[in-house]
C-alpha cells in the first residue's frame, strides 16, 4: 500500500519549496559567487523538491513518498498485544478489537 500526502499538503510544500529556492535565488544575487556550492545545492533542493511536491499536487499518480506494509502494525512490525477474544494483533491503545470488535483491557 502506498501512501502520499494530501492535495493541500502537496500544494503548501509545493509554494514552502518555491520560496526556498526564492530565498535561494536572492542570497545567490546578494552575495554572487561566495556560497557557489551551497547555493547551487539550496536551489537544487528547493527547485526538485517544488517540482515533486507539485507533481503531487497535480497528478492523479503523484510519487510515492514512503510505502508501509499493510500486513505488520506501525511499530517496528511488532503488534502491541493480542485480542483475548480473536487472537490477532492489535493496537495499543485500542479500546476495541479491530477483527471481531471485543473490548480489550486496557
Ligand atoms: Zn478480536
Amino acid at each position: 500500500m502506498r501512501i502520499r500526502p494530501g492535495r493541500k499538503r502537496s500544494l503548501f510544500a509545493g509554494i514552502v519549496m518555491l520560496l526556498v529556492t526564492l530565498v535561494g535565488l536572492m542570497m545567490m544575487s546578494q552575495y554572487g559567487g561566495m556560497f557557489g556550492p551551497f547555493i547551487i545545492i539550496w536551489l537544487a533542493v528547493g527547485l526538485g523538491g517544488s517540482a515533486m511536491a507539485f507533481y503531487n499536487a497535480f497528478s492523479e499518480e503523484g510519487l510515492p513518498l514512503y510505502e508501509v506494509d499493510v500486513e505488520k502494525d506501525e511499530q517496528n512490525g511488532e503488534p502491541d498485544g493480542f485480542c483475548p477474544q480473536c487472537g490477532r494483533p492489535v493496537g495499543v491503545g485500542d479500546r476495541f478489537c479491530r477483527h471481531c470488535g471485543a473490548p480489550l483491557a486496557e
